[in-house]
């Protein structure tokens, strides 16, 4: 049986599921998304996703239709009636349908849709093994033109990353700045490990303020590491003793190797393993109710 899909208030069939042609999140990429999971029948961090979202509506002045609240129960809704426990969830709002020219006064209704279903980015090898990343040539948007603190359905910037990663081979790729610091890769956020210390970069270096990313922060704290979040380069991350990436779709990637530099060992550091291991403690734990 195919999806439901929440389309403007309705649910319908994957087939009955189609956007216009003229909807500018298509013609200009002028809309915003988020991407979250449910595990064991709880939604992880909503009501955090949600605010983000609302957050890089907010800031393309792009106004969602649809309170806070009323978003809350249509996410939860999505994912009872494709009767999912573990589930991706994918949210995307646009400027809706206007004319060929891109001015936003055009689109007077905001198109939403939401989408339950499954993702699984890497092999589970891959999480045991760790993976490979290179820095890729394309740098981050300035802050000043496209906020990577924004997610919007402008993408472009992490994709030539990512084509670049891939034409390399690699299985993600590492995106500097403009200032030479890294920001993150095409989809995660990036920490690394230098002996009790546990560092990222800050979102002014062009990363998205990640909702795992803050998870993997308490987590930190919790355990005792010193958390910072301070501009890192290549060189911290080929001395580094560990790194990692996070994100809602990736979870918790070990990284073993960044440009043909072995990190630490070679193999999935001891605390980025702890760190899994608690962060899938909280997954279990935390969530919001989806069938009651
Ligand atoms: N950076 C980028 C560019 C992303 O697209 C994502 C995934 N949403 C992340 C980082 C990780 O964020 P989160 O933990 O909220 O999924």
């Amino acid at each position: 049986m195919g999806l439901l899909i929440y389309l403007n208030g309705k649910y319908v069939t994957e087939e009955e599921a189609k956007i216009s042609v003229f909807d500018h999140g298509l013609l200009y990429g002028d809309g915003v998304f988020e991407g979250l999971r449910s595990y064991n029948g709880k939604i992880f961090k909503l009501d955090e996703h949600l605010l983000r979202l609302y957050n890089s509506a907010k800031a393309i002045s792009l106004e969602i239709p649809l309170k806070f609240e009323e978003f809350k129960k249509a996410v939860i809704e999505t994912v009872r009636k494709n009767n999912l426990k573990d589930s991706y969830i994918r949210i995307v709002v646009t400027r809706g349908v206007g004319d060929l020219g891109l001015d936003p006064r055009k689109c007077k209704k905001p198109t939403i849709f939401i989408i339950a279903s499954k993702i699984q980015l890497y092999p589970e090898s891959l999480y045991e093994k760790g993976i490979d990343v290179v820095t890729v040539p394309t740098r981050r948007n300035m802050s000043e033109t496209l906020n990577p603190a924004i997610k919007s359905l402008n993408y472009l910037n992490n994709i030539l990353a990512k084509i670049e990663a891939n034409n390399s081979g690699a299985t993600e790729g590492l995106i500097l700045n403009q200032f030479g610091y890294v920001s993150e890769c095409t989809g995660e956020n990036i920490f690394i490990i230098k002996k009790n210390k546990l560092i990222t970069p800050p979102i002014s270096a062009g990363a998205l303020p990640g909702i795992t990313r803050e998870v993997v922060i308490n987590i930190g704290d919790k355990i005792g590491l010193e958390v910072k979040e301070e501009n890192i380069t290549r060189y911290d991350i080929f001395i580094s003793d560990e790194c990692f990436l996070t994100g809602t779709a990736a979870e918790i990637v070990p990284v073993v190797k960044v440009d043909g530099r072995i990190i630490g060992d070679g193999k999935p550091g001891k605390i980025t393993l702890k760190i899994r291991d608690e962060f899938h403690k909280i997954i279990e734990e935390e969530g919001i109710p989806i069938y009651e």
